[in-house]
């Protein structure tokens, strides 16, 4: 005589219930409905797509197992998946006929579940429970705009990908977006405009952004409260999903595996995702391959420290925004002292601005002189080589732009070696590297405008004065 399928599934139940711990448990199995049962095959309802490809995943061999001794080697599985219907919000099953004889690789019944954000009642782990109905902040800040960044050649394949996406959310082969730099070279500034101009395009479109540790943070918090679920469903329905310096991520093997699985729901349900990095995918340590290789999909594409004239224009686009007014020559001087990253140089100008204002200063070349100085000092601040082109340029009234080039036009070629002398004694620049700056000369010329340098001060004391001229001018005094 057959049993009924809820008795059969209450004996499954005991089984399974010493088998996996009792959070497990909760999470992925008391939410299981059986609802029916004929000819050996039992059909249990579950609540999502990503439940059942999570049951199959980590759960299979405990339920084929579990089945076989309760209903003999007959014994069949089928799930039923709950969708919800965002349109007259009935729930009707989607039933995925799976097998328990498979293998261990996923089905992929590819259903799409639009969830009504409004009418869910799933927890956002972005608001304290109780509060507030359900209702997805983006988290986006405003300042960070597309109008507000600065294009340039460091930034120039990942802001068009952003900005080509934001007009085709998901509709892009840039799915992923990931994009990587440095710090301090503007990854979060870009993923949040992004996010700003998707919402402006697309009012309707849920949009998120989260930092990954915030993310790793409320992953953990729902283990503890045993919401697994929420969490995930919380995610799934996420039309944007920006998730800020991934690579946090490494060496957390189940925040991983969570990610994974939203990964991939939202990628199969064709929505954006856009991810940032500190470091291109192929050097990232301490991540699943499975999920390096997704990173992968779209697009990589990274952000390079900025050049002088993008450094001056940002510098002026901050200084305009704020309504500041400060003389040209201390925007360059800022912008040619502090190369290292725009954070750096956005604090540089800070400094100035609270400098000048408890002392009631003016802004002046002195006074950002004396701050640099200051501001600098424990990073061991070296000379950089665009400022003593700037510096040599200036004295030989000699336009930058010839300096680079690779004329060699005799007042040219002169200003050149000098520029590279400075450049030599005074940074810890190599030899290719100046070379490169000075109209793209190979390591062989540098020494030699050395040498001529050198034999010159021996020799021709008008020359020597321009050196120590210049010396004076390019050591801030
Ligand atoms: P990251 O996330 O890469 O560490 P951020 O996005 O936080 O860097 O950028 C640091 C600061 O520099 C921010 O204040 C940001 O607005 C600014 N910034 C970076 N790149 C640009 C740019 N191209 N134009 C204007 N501001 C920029
Ligand atoms: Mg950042």
């Amino acid at each position: 005589m057959e049993k009924s399928f809820t008795k059969i599934w209450e004996s499954c139940l005991s089984v399974i219930k010493d088998n996996v711990s009792s959070q497990s448990f909760k999470t992925w199995f008391e939410p299981i409905k059986p609802i029916k049962l004929s000819n050996s095959v039992l059909t249990l309802q579950v609540p999502s797509q990503f439940f059942y490809e999570w049951l199959e995943e980590h759960y299979i061999t405990l339920l084929k197992k579990t089945i076989k001794k309760e209903l003999g080697n007959e014994g069949r599985l089928e799930y039923s998946i709950i969708m919800e219907n965002s349109y007259n919000n009935t729930s009707k099953p989607y039933t995925v006929k799976i097998p328990t004889n498979n293998k261990k690789e996923l089905k992929n019944p590819s259903v799409s579940m639009p969830i009504d954000l409004n009418n869910s009642s799933i927890r956002n782990p972005f608001i304290i429970p109780g509060l507030k109905k359900v209702n997805v902040e983006s988290q986006l800040n405003s300042n960070y705009s597309f109008e507000n960044f600065i294009e340039g050649d460091c930034n120039r394949l990942a802001r068009s990908a952003g900005y080509a996406v934001s007009g085709k959310p998901g509709g892009t082969a840039f799915n992923p977006l990931l994009i990587y730099g440095g710090v301090g070279l503007g990854k979060t500034h870009l993923s949040h405009a992004i996010g700003i101009q998707i919402k402006n395009n697309f009012p309707n479109k849920t949009v998120l952004y989260v930092s990954s540790e915030k993310f790793t943070q409320q992953y953990i918090d729902s283990v503890r409260n045993n919401n697994q679920n929420d969490f995930i469903h919380f995610y799934q329905m996420i039309d944007v999903l920006i998730i800020d310096d991934v690579q946090y991520f490494a060496g957390k093997e189940k925040t991983q595996d969570v990610f994974f699985h939203i990964f991939n729901h939202l990628h199969q349900s064709g929505k954006q995702i856009i991810l940032t990095a500190d470091k291109a995918p192929v050097e990232m340590q301490g991540f699943e391959q499975r999920l390096l290789s997704r990173f992968k999909w779209g697009l990589a594409a990274d952000l390079q420290n900025p050049g002088l004239e993008t450094r001056i224009a940002i510098l002026e686009k901050k200084v305009y925004a704020d309504g500041i007014d400060i003389p040209k020559d201390v925007i360059e001087y800022l912008a040619y002292s502090i190369s290292t990253n725009v954070r750096e140089l956005e604090g540089a100008l800070i400094s100035l601005l609270a400098q000048s204002s408890m002392n009631k200063k003016t802004i002046s070349l002195e006074l950002a002189r004396q701050m640099i100085d200051k501001f600098v000092k424990n990073t061991a601040r070296e000379v950089s080589i665009d400022y003593i082109q700037k510096v040599v340029c200036d004295y030989f009234e000699l336009p930058l732009e010839l300096l680079k080039s690779k004329t060699r036009k005799r007042e040219v070629v002169q200003a050149r070696q000098i520029a590279m002398y400075f450049a030599k004694s005074m940074t810890k620049s190599s030899l290719a590297t100046i070379g490169l700056h000075c109209g793209g000369k190979d390591h062989a010329t540098v020494l030699h405008a050395c040498k001529t340098v050198n034999n010159l001060m021996d020799t021709d004391k008008r020359f020597k004065t321009y050196i120590e001229d210049l010396n004076k001018k390019i050591t801030i005094q």
